[in-house]
C-alpha cells in the first residue's frame, strides 16, 4: 500500500498462510473466455490443455531456487477436494489435458494413490503432467501416477554428478534419477529432466556424467538452462561478486551464463561452434 502523494511507503505486514487450501474456491475460469482459449490452445499444440494447482509452496533447499512467496511452506489440498476440480472440469470444459502448476505434485504420503481412487471412482481421470523430485518416485506412486493417468513426469535431475548435486544442496542420488526414470517409464509414463549446466565447480567430467545420465535414463524430453542466480537464493550470494552488467532476464537471455561459470558463453547455443567442449545437446523448450 502506498501513499504516492506524500511519497510515503507503507509496507503491509505478511498475511498469514491459508493452511486450508480446500477452503479456497476453485479457480473462476467463468472469467475466461474458454472457447477463445481452447481454440488457440487446439492451433499451436493440437490439444487443449487447463491448469492446476494442488499445493503452495516446497520445503527443500535446493539452493538456486528462488522460493520469495512461500518459502519453505508447504501446504496441499486433500485429494478430494482436486479430484473434485478434475471432475468439475472435466464436465464443463472437457480439456484434453492438465498441468499440474505444482513445485512438487503429491509430496504427502499416500496422496497419489488416494487421488488415483478417487479418479477411477468418479471416471474423472484427464491425463497430466506434473512435477515431481526423483526420490520421491517409489515403485507405489509410479504406479499410483499411471492410474491416474498422468502422461509425463518433469523431474529437477539437474546434473548426473553427485558432487554437482551436492553443491546445490539438491538433496538428490544420482540413483534416485535413474530409479525414477525406469520406473516411470515401466508404467507406461514420459519423463522429462530439467538440467542445469555451469553450476559454479563443474568440469568437465560432471559434464560427461550429465550426458552419460541422460543416454542412459533416456528421457522423452528435456529442458536445459544454465544455472541462472536468482536474487535471494544461497547461490546468488555466492556469485554476486562476478556478476557483471547483465543481471538477470530483461538484459540477457535465458541461456546467458551472468557470472565467471566453468565454461564459456555460447556453449550451449552456438550448434556451429566447433570447440571440442562444446555440449552435444541443444535447449529444448518443455512440450506436453
Ligand atoms: S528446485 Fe524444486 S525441490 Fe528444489 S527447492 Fe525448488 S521447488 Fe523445491
Amino acid at each position: 500500500m502506498a501513499a504516492l502523494d506524500r511519497l510515503i511507503f507503507i509496507h503491509p505486514s505478511r498475511r498469514p498462510d491459508i493452511s486450508n487450501l480446500d477452503a479456497l474456491p476453485f479457480p473462476a475460469w467463468d472469467l475466461i473466455d474458454v472457447e477463445k482459449y481452447k481454440k488457440i490452445w487446439r492451433e499451436h499444440h493440437g490439444y487443449y490443455s487447463m491448469n492446476m494447482v494442488t499445493t503452495r509452496g516446497c520445503p527443500y533447499h535446493c539452493n538456486w531456487c528462488a522460493k520469495p512467496i512461500w518459502g519453505q511452506r508447504y501446504n496441499s489440498r486433500s485429494a478430494e477436494n482436486v479430484a473434485a476440480e478434475m471432475k468439475w472440469l472435466k464436465e464443463n470444459f472437457a480439456p484434453d489435458h492438465i498441468w499440474f502448476a505444482d513445485d512438487i505434485f503429491g509430496l504427502k504420503p499416500n496422496w497419489v494413490e488416494k487421488f488415483a481412487e478417487l479418479l477411477r471412482e468418479n471416471n474423472s481421470a484427464i491425463p497430466f503432467k506434473c512435477l515431481k523430485r526423483a526420490d520421491l518416485v517409489t515403485e507405489k506412486t509410479a504406479l499410483a501416477l499411471a492410474k491416474a493417468s498422468c502422461k509425463t513426469v518433469w523431474l529437477g535431475a539437474e546434473s548426473g554428478s553427485q558432487k554437482i548435486l551436492d553443491a546445490m544442496d539438491k538433496g538428490d542420488k544420482v540413483e534416485d534419477i535413474y530409479r525414477a526414470a525406469e520406473l516411470l517409464h515401466k508404467n507406461g509414463i514420459e519423463v522429462g529432466f530439467f538440467l542445469q549446466f555451469g553450476y559454479p565447480g563443474e568440469g568437465w567430467d560432471d559434464v560427461q556424467k550429465t550426458l552419460k545420465m541422460v543416454r542412459e535414463c533416456a528421457p522423452d524430453d528435456i529442458g536445459i538452462s544454465v544455472s541462472y542466480p536468482l536474487p535471494g537464493t544461497k547461490f546468488f550470494e555466492r556469485v554476486k561478486m562476478e556478476l557483471g552488467e547483465k543481471q538477470n532476464w530483461v538484459d540477457s537471455d535465458d541461456l546467458a551464463m551472468l557470472y565467471h561459470g566453468p565454461f564459456p558463453q555460447g556453449i550451449l547455443s552456438h550448434p556451429a561452434c566447433t570447440c571440442p567442449s562444446r555440449i552435444p545437446v541443444t535447449p529444448c523448450v518443455p512440450k506436453k
